[in-house]
């Protein structure tokens, strides 16, 4: 199992290095004592590809927060949520349904220069599946934006 605190806070300095070129406060709130049975590389590819896009779509000088949380779920089951926001450009209402498509990219002038290939959340989505966890998506435009990741703290069978 992935001792929760010590390895995100190791993946947000690393991640701390790259906000800070665009003076972006990384702000991150994980729990002490967790552990959460997960691919420790599947993992750190999820949490930096929505953090990379967090600072990516968001302006000089905004703000980005990574907060990991556990609860139990209605049926008594052991979660982990991970939400990364930021106080970025925001996606489009219409375009939210298609954001986890492979190539999918909301428009080609906002993206330009970015240099990406619309496959980052294609890859979240499916490293997500594999761990029997669910993606969820808030945005306003020019306000920010929220993905929400949540996983069951142990697996039933081997990924
Ligand atoms: P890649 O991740 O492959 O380098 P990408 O970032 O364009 O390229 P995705 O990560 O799949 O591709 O994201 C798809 C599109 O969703 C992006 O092009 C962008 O328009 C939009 N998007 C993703 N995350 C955010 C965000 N935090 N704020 C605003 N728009 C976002
Ligand atoms: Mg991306």
């Amino acid at each position: 199992p992935v001792h929760v605190s010590s390895f995100f806070a190791s993946m947000l300095e690393t991640m701390r290095t790259v906000a800070q070129k665009k003076r972006i406060t990384l702000h991150g709130d994980i729990p002490d004592e967790l552990f959460l049975e997960a691919d420790e590389d599947k993992l750190r590819q999820i949490c930096i590809n929505l953090l990379s896009n967090a600072v990516s779509y968001t302006q000089d000088g905004g703000r980005v927060e990574f907060i990991v949380r556990d609860k139990l779920d209605e049926e008594g089951n052991e979660k982990v949520t991970i939400t990364v926001s930021d106080t970025g450009i925001g996606i489009p209402r219409k375009d939210l349904p298609r954001i986890f498509e492979r190539f999918y990219r909301v428009d080609k002038a906002r993206s330009r220069g970015s240099g990406g290939t619309g496959l980052g959340l294609s890859i979240v989505k499916h490293l997500v599946e594999l761990h029997h966890g669910t993606i969820s998506v808030e945005s306003e435009l020019s306000i920010g934006t929220s993905f929400t990741v949540e996983l069951p703290l142990m697996q039933e069978s081997e990924m």
